[in-house]
């Protein structure tokens, strides 16, 4: 009795299992718009070395198939940008463009649940990879919604390109940034852009209108050096110490803003230390009864897009390195914010700028919601586009969904991929129907 119990349960198992194993390869045998996302993130384009060679051949496979013509441009070498282009109807009616990067930064593997490179999907939907929602998503959704539409039979009035950018992840200097100054990205005649944006832990998707600019700041101060047991003016320590505090001061009412609930953290000018150098080494540590000749700190600052630059600059000059107390100052990145008609880099999200209202329109079509438009915290491709006059939005439909981006077990639930499709048919149909607008800049 019991035998035969044993080699029942092992049979019942053993079919279980079967039927297992056999519904795993048929996911993965599909070929399926869910597949095809997983098959572009399980190729490694994660910094310090991200191949983009892999990343370039499967899109242009996809493009191939779609029917979308293709191009690859290489400012550096061996940092590619791809372009794939559907041309609309009306050839003198600027383009748009919709752009996502090709790269990653690293994970560590041992702190995932599921392999950050096997996009690995669970039984509930949701797939773990690094990528899954930075930013490789868009990347797949735009070819996916294209393809749906052009099985509708849908022809566009305007031209739609689709641009696949490296570096981004390393600020996008050898990428974006030359493109955007390229004169293939002129003749591109565009009229509005869509980049990457972030995901949505609530119910509403959220779009970003513009981006906080980086300075990178470092202060230095000279003073006469001096024996630890002496009190003295102007020492290089002394100076500095007085300038970290004025600083301390500042970053301390932007956010005490924050914290009263007057303004989001994207809203103020952030101001954090970063680094500080100063002291005599010694063999074991620093001469401990010696004041130092030069000390610096560098700081990492975010300025709001309506923030005054040249205001800031006269408070770094004026207040936080002035020469009267031995100090100097330089950036080692200092961003824009003006765009190249002075105006501050933001795309309006009001009636002066048609395409806010169609992409607005066709997202809600889906049965989608915004949420209120925000400026973001960090920084994306965006700004270089932004920084030509051109409006951009950023946008990644990930509603109902943590935000993940360069965290441990980033993953996108299948659904929700599969919702952000069907928004991009709306959202890409929409503004390349858009009949409209035919200057650039607006
Ligand atoms: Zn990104």
């Amino acid at each position: 009795m019991a035998v035969s119990y044993l080699l029942w349960t092992l049979f019942i198992f053993s079919i279980i299992f079967s039927l297992q194993s056999n519904s795993q390869e048929q996911q993965e045998e599909e070929d399926t718009p869910i597949t095809r996302f997983q098959k572009y993130l399980r190729i490694n384009t994660a910094h310090p070395n991200p191949n983009y060679t892999a990343p370039i051949s499967f899109l242009l496979d996809q493009a191939r198939l779609i029917g979308l013509t293709s191009r690859t441009i290489e400012f550096v070498p061996g940092k590619p940008i791809l372009l794939l282009t559907w041309l609309g109807s009306n050839l003198n009616l600027p383009s748009i463009l919709f752009n996502s990067h090709l790269d990653y930064v690293p994970a560590e593997s041992e702190k995932w649940i599921h392999p950050p490179f096997s996009a690995h999907r669970t039984i509930d939907g949701l797939i773990y990879a690094r990528g899954a929602q930075d930013d490789k998503c868009i990347g797949v959704q735009y070819l996916e919604a294209i393809k749906n539409l052009k099985s509708r039979g849908f022809s566009p009035l305007r031209t739609i390109h689709i641009s696949y950018v490296p570096e981004e992840e390393l600020g996008g200097f050898d990428g974006m940034m030359k493109f955007a100054a390229s004169s293939e990205f002129k003749d591109l005649n565009l009229g509005f852009v869509m980049d990457e944006g972030q995901a949505s832990p609530g119910d509403e998707f959220r779009v970003f209108y513009g981006e906080r600019t980086p300075w990178h700041l470092v202060i230095r101060a000279e003073g006469i050096p001096g024996h630890g047991a002496k009190l003295y003016d102007n020492s290089a320590m002394e100076n500095l110490m007085k300038s970290v505090e004025l600083i301390s001061k500042f970053r301390e009412t932007q956010f005490d803003l924050v914290k009263a609930g007057k303004a989001a953290n994207s809203e103020v000018i952030s101001v954090n230390p970063v680094y500080l150098k100063a002291g005599t080494p010694s063999t074991n540590g620093f001469v401990m009864n010696m004041q130092p000749s030069e000390a610096e700190a560098g700081y990492d600052l975010r300025l709001h897009p309506m923030a005054d630059p040249n205001l800031m600059e006269k408070r770094i000059a004026e207040e936080w390195a002035p020469s009267i107390r031995n100090m100097t100052y330089i950036f080692k990145v200092k961003g824009n914010l003006r765009d190249n008609l002075g105006r501050p880099i933001m795309t309006p999200i009001d009636d002066s700028n048609p395409w806010w209202f169609i992409f607005k329109q066709a997202v809600e079509a889906t049965g989608g919601k915004l949420a209120k438009p925000e400026v973001l915290l960090s920084t994306t491709d965006s700004r270089f586009i932004r920084a030509m006059g051109i409006p951009v939005l950023g946008f990644s439909p990930m509603s109902n969904t943590p935000v993940l981006v360069h965290d441990h077990n980033e993953f996108l639930r299948d659904t929700v991929f599969m919702k952000g499709i069907e928004v991009y048919e709306s959202v890409i149909s929409a503004l390349s129907s858009f009949e409209g607008v035919s200057a650039q800049v607006i």
